[in-house]
């Protein structure tokens, strides 16, 4: 009966997928989810609860979030003539976009990127295509791009830069040149823009078709929810007709304004995450039978012997640290394990877990 209705109910796109999971971390060092492991100085955290307490929270939030824009487009050197949206996380961008684009429309995607263009795009029952990247480098097929575009003529392409989970930044003139050959929108994900000297965003205003998403998650404050994506106007002020009036919430508004204001805090943490990195870089290249990869963000994806991934996975997880295991989305992530950075001694813990595992295997 239930198993009518549902079939009845719901796209049969719907009823072939299955939810995104997040693992359970209590007790365990977290080092999962790309988060930024360091929290305030007890002073910042004083200042902000005074913000939150006189937040009119019986009032609904502003709709167009004016004061939190001006900090975002100050903080990010975002150019007066471009237009920006604002997004539950980039995440509700990334849905918007695919919900703008007309029914059967193609999207494309190299493989492996960051999963939910393809969870999302497949939800609405649209074309999702992906072009594998190159087996050594992580770097962008360019001429089976160009192909792709050519044949499919996507109204959306994703590129993630740096790339989420191989870390690595594409080829800029090879983003250019899919820019310039896209029949529609390109947009680049810049969710690990905080970690990377690199950046579209300078590129902007001479690219119509071109995006650039970016998030505070990833720079320390993935608890808030908040995404923002910027082009060129007339592109934004149509993905804002199907923006929720309210979709920032008052305490996000709030707090990200805050908190973007203390920029100099999220630097020196962000500058100790890259410091970081290439400590447990070099470690983990000094353990035998593993490969990592060199990184732009704020985690590392190193691959392991034959056939070892779930089992290192596991052996970390019963030592208390949960890392996440790629292997089973397959192709060239088979073996694969990521690593997100936390604080020295969660790195220093998960180094030293991960050299008594590898003795013992
Ligand atoms: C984490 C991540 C996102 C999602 O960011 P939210 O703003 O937290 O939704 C988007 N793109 C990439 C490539 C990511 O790794």
């Amino acid at each position: 009966m239930t198993q009518n209705l549902i079939k009845t109910v719901f796209r049969k796109e719907i009823l072939a997928l299955s939810a995104y999971k997040v693992a359970e971390a209590k007790n365990l060092i977290k080092l999962d989810a790309m988060e930024n492991p360091y929290t305030w100085p007890e002073q910042v955290k004083e200042d902000w609860l005074q913000l939150i307490k006189e937040c009119p929270i019986n009032r609904y939030p502003d709709p167009e979030a004016k004061a939190l824009l001006a900090t975002l487009r100050q903080t990010n050197k975002i150019s007066a003539q471009s237009g920006v949206l604002l997004g539950n996380g980039s995440d509700e961008i990334i849905q918007l976009l695919l919900m703008a684009v007309p029914e059967q429309s193609c999207v494309l995607a190299p493989s492996p990127s960051f999963v939910m263009y393809q969870q999302v795009a497949l939800s609405l029952g649209l074309n999702y295509q992906s072009t594998p990247l190159l087996a050594d480098s992580f770097e962008l097929d360019l001429p089976a791009m160009l192909k792709t575009i050519e044949q499919t003529k996507p109204a959306l392409i994703f590129l993630a830069y740096p790339n989420n989970p191989t870390g690595n930044l594409f080829s800029a003139e090879a983003i250019m040149s899919i820019i310039e050959h896209a029949p529609g929108l390109v947009i680049v994900d810049e969710a690990y823009a905080p970690f990377a000297n690199a950046s579209f965003i300078e590129t902007l205003t001479d690219k119509p078709n071109l995006l650039v998403m970016r998030t505070v998650s990833k720079l320390g404050l993935a608890g808030l929810r908040l995404g923002f994506i910027v082009g060129d106007t007339a592109v934004i002020e149509q993905l804002n007709k199907i923006r929720l009036p309210y979709n920032i919430n008052s305490l996000t508004q709030v707090t990200a304004e805050f908190a973007l204001k203390n920029q100099a805090l999220f630097d020196q943490q962000t500058q100790q995450i890259c410091l970081d990195r290439a400590i447990v870089l070099a470690q983990l290249n000094q353990l035998p039978h593993l490969t990592a990869y060199q990184s732009a963000a704020n985690f590392i994806l190193f691959r392991t012997g034959k056939n070892q991934a779930a089992r290192v996975f596991e052996a970390l997880k019963a030592q208390g640290i949960l890392i996440k295991n790629m292997s089973p989305q397959g192709g060239i992530l088979t073996d694969c394990l990521r690593v997100t950075i936390g604080q020295p001694e969660e790195n220093k813990a998960f180094i030293e877990a991960l050299t008594s595992i590898m003795e013992s295997l």
